[in-house]
């Protein structure tokens, strides 16, 4: 099996590494992992040079992208596209909205932003540009690529059941009037629906054609959100916009976050949501979590060792690992990782 491993900067130039990309390439090849996916830009950090930079940056990842080549290593980017925390922070006016007028509050991690944002959306589009141009991966993963959505483990089942409540703000309520006609998205709940993924779908298509317009013609992969089953497909219609058969003419794969420790499902679940996806015509590149360094047991090695095989067993040749820093410390969980690894080879 091959594997990919997400690398988050902070793990990068935090305390174990402090940026030794050489240690840090060095302990991910010892591991059996082939590939590191790392995010491009997070917030208003960038880490790769833009044209206009004063002075060097020192957070490039040029030099790790070199460092992976001389170590035959893949190298993958992260866009993430509709979750931003510095931008949730400074420009308010740019979070999404409840049907009532309500800005989202924070939750967790997650830091949505409106994708009715014209001027967003370019700079977006303009970061990924730059990011291809400067670092020419081989291939893309397109993250936060969705509505509004945060899994809930206390109302998983009821994923989908409700109408979603953000965005109303309103620049989608004028995008859904020029649309369709309708002021009130209430009015017509299959119109919204409608409007919501072809939203999505004009923003996978932007990305697709920058893409293809580079001299790297990265290959192009989706991440799905976690989602329960069964009716994978039509909750994330509902809750996120993402249509997957519409998707199928700009993106041939599907990365699924199948983290069934975080959301606290059993390895039942990430199986199921790769039967699901069968139907449809995609490479899939699951990614699997691992439990925190304080609450990992046996029970834990057991049932990544039970998911393996069940992934491989479906054909799938390769998984993306979330993520490094969570793995690093757990030598068990790397032997099971290196032993499946070199069972393919
Ligand atoms: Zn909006």
């Amino acid at each position: 099996m091959n594997f990919a491993v997400k690398v988050y900067p902070r793990t990068i130039w935090g305390e174990r590494y402090r940026g030794n990309f050489d240690q840090l390439t060095d302990e991910i090849a010892a591991a059996g992992i082939q590939n590191l996916i790392v995010p491009a830009f997070q917030g208003a950090r960038i880490f790769f040079a833009q044209q206009f930079d004063q002075e060097p940056n020192p957070w490039s990842l040029l030099p790790l992208r070199e460092r992976c080549a001389q170590k035959q290593l893949g190298f993958a980017l992260e866009f993430p596209i509709f979750n931003d925390r510095d931008t949730f922070d400074r420009m308010p006016e740019l979070r999404p909205q409840s049907p009532d007028g309500a800005a989202y509050s924070e939750d967790f991690w997650y830091r949505p932003i409106c994708p009715s944002r014209l001027e967003y959306m370019q700079h977006r589009l303009h970061l990924i540009e730059g990011a291809i141009a400067n670092l020419n991966p081989a291939l893309a993963l397109i993250n936060f690529m969705w509505w509004p959505f945060l899994p809930s483990t206390e109302r998983w089942d009821e994923m989908g059941s409700q109408v979603p409540s953000h965005c109303f703000c309103p620049h989608c309520r004028q995008a859904f009037f020029e649309r369709t006609g309708l002021v009130n998205p209430l009015q017509d709940i299959e119109a919204w629906f409608d409007f919501r993924a072809g939203r999505m779908n004009e923003v996978l298509a932007d990305i697709e054609e920058l893409s293809n317009q580079s001299k790297a013609r990265p290959s192009l992969l989706l991440e799905l959100p976690p989602m329960a089953t069964p009716h994978f497909d039509e909750r994330l219609l509902r809750l996120t916009g993402v249509h997957l058969a519409a998707t199928r003419k700009l993106v041939g794969a599907l990365s699924p976050q199948l983290f069934y420790n975080e959301y606290g499902q059993s390895p039942a679940w990430p199986l199921a949501v790769l039967d699901e996806l069968a139907a449809y015509d995609f490479s899939l590149f699951p990614q699997i979590d691992f439990p925190d360094l304080t609450a990992f047991s046996e029970d834990h090695l057991q049932e990544l060792l039970f998911l393996l095989q069940a992934i491989s067993g479906c054909q799938i040749g390769a998984a993306a690992l979330f993520h490094w820093e969570n793995l690093v410390h757990l030598p068990q969980l790397l032997n099971i990782i290196e032993q499946f690894s070199s069972e393919a080879s």
